[in-house]
């Protein structure tokens, strides 16, 4: 039988473990616990996902309550209150018009793109063509795999969708060199781009780099000099992760489509959005084709209640700005670590979301096991979960606990850290 371990390690086939991994029995706060009684700092906030800690009194019990009323509708035939008003606090949270819910950050992507064909089809000048960038990362469905400049070639081969890659924005090079490729890939497909999708901090693929000042703002320029639209994905960077709503605030830019997604239900729901702006919401909901992207399980009525006390909680505790402060302290922290452990080459990110590149001890063989799994493991053996990136020059590691963590639990994360390096 083939074997499976690779898949079983990520997850992804659940009845062939390959790899025993520790079975977490229990998690408060920022704190898991392990079947043998170990307990983690989760320092990644599962997979940057549980903004407000876990187990969190106000959210279970939200959950509880829920349950015992409904939990499932059919979209077509019905909505629950949480529903507009999960709706209304978004559009307010974010500026962005228009609030269509799916299942996850991969179907909030896919609804991106198909809002975006539909908006041109609507103003009666389709346009086919998709631009993302060759380092990024926004889901694996089948679109939105094609649009991650860093997987779509591993995984999908020639079968990807025809969508066109951008330089390496995260790379160094000059802005206006960088905008001046775009330029020309606009200019080499005229009146085809529907939409150029980013993300404001490449996360899963280079670990929290920050596009470079002034990108995208261009970005936002040559858009609406092509009459492309700007999609911001913000999975991963949304819901005050990094100090800001949307990430895109940081350079005062608005995208015409945001997707969000695992903040949205911290860890306690499957549940994501595709934001879209005044105009693009206009012209797709007086057009003629109905609204696509629909999915048995979007917007179900215990999912919402979960997102809606959530962001409730994260504008009521104002968890972007505490973001910003508990982000400062541990850039600080994660800097004196670097000046001790020349392993760590770089520290970059905003909010809580902080990424650091690694290199190999000198001399050590190209052959040796990526140092940022090996500091993952020797992390966790310390009681700190953090997570390896592969996708950039580097090896790099995520740092981006709960919003909601203690200083006294970050000066735990830290020191579980230089003891794991
Ligand atoms: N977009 C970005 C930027 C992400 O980081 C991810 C997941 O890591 C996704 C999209 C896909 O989200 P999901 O795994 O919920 O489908």
């Amino acid at each position: 039988m083939t074997s499976l371990t690779g898949a079983a390690h990520s997850g992804l086939i659940q009845n062939k473990i390959g790899a025993k991994l520790p079975v977490v029995e229990r998690a408060e706060g920022v704190w898991l616990y392990d079947s043998e009684g170990k307990d983690y700092i989760d320092g990644c906030s599962g997979a940057v996902v549980a903004n407000l800690g876990h187990s969190h009194p106000h959210i279970v019990d939200v959950i509880r309550k829920q349950s015992a009323k409904v939990t499932f509708v059919h979209r077509g035939a019905f909505a629950s209150s949480s529903m507009y008003r999960l709706a209304d606090r978004l559009s307010n949270a974010t500026g962005m018009a228009g609030v269509w819910l799916v299942n996850s950050g991969s179907e909030a992507v896919e609804a991106a793109i198909q809002f975006a064909l539909q908006y041109f089809v609507e103003l009666g000048r389709p346009r086919p063509r998709f631009l993302s960038h060759r380092r990024s990362y926004h889901g694996n469905t089948l679109g939105a795999l094609s649009l991650s400049g860093h997987a779509r070639r591993a995984v999908l081969g020639e079968l990807a969708l025809d969508f066109n890659v951008l330089p390496d924005p995260y790379s160094g090079a000059p802005v206006d060199e960088l905008l001046a490729q775009v330029r020309a890939e606009l200019e080499r497909t005229p009146g085809q781009v529907a939409g150029i999708v980013f993300e404001p901090l490449s996360g899963a693929t280079l670990g929290c780099v920050p596009l470079p000042d002034g990108y995208l703002q261009g970005l936002r320029a040559l858009a609406d000099e092509f009459g492309t639209l700007l999609i911001a994905d913000e999975v991963m960077t949304g819901l005050g992760r990094t100090g800001r709503m949307l990430a895109c605030d940081h350079w005062g830019v608005r995208p015409d489509i945001a997707a969000l997604g695992k903040g949205l239900g911290a860890g306690y729901t499957p549940i994501a959005a595709a934001l879209v702006s005044g105009r693009v919401l206009d012209a797709i909901a007086s057009g003629s084709g109905s609204i696509r992207g629909g999915h048995t399980y979007g917007g179900n009525p215990l999912s919402v209640a979960v997102a809606d006390a959530v962001l409730e909680l994260t504008l009521n505790l104002g968890l972007a700005d505490t973001a910003l402060v508990k982000g400062e302290w541990l850039s600080d922290a994660l800097r004196q670590l670097a000046e001790k452990h020349p392993m760590i080459v770089d520290v970059r990110g905003c909010g809580l979301m902080w990424g650091v590149d690694l290199a190999r001890p000198g001399g050590e063989s190209a052959a040796a096991a990526p140092i940022g799994e090996r500091l993952r493991q020797a992390a966790l053996a310390h009681g700190l979960v953090i997570y390896p990136t592969t996708g950039g020059f580097n090896d790099a590691c995520i740092i981006a606990p709960p919003l909601t963590i203690t200083e006294d639990e970050l000066q735990h994360l830290v020191d579980r850290l230089d003891a794991a390096l």
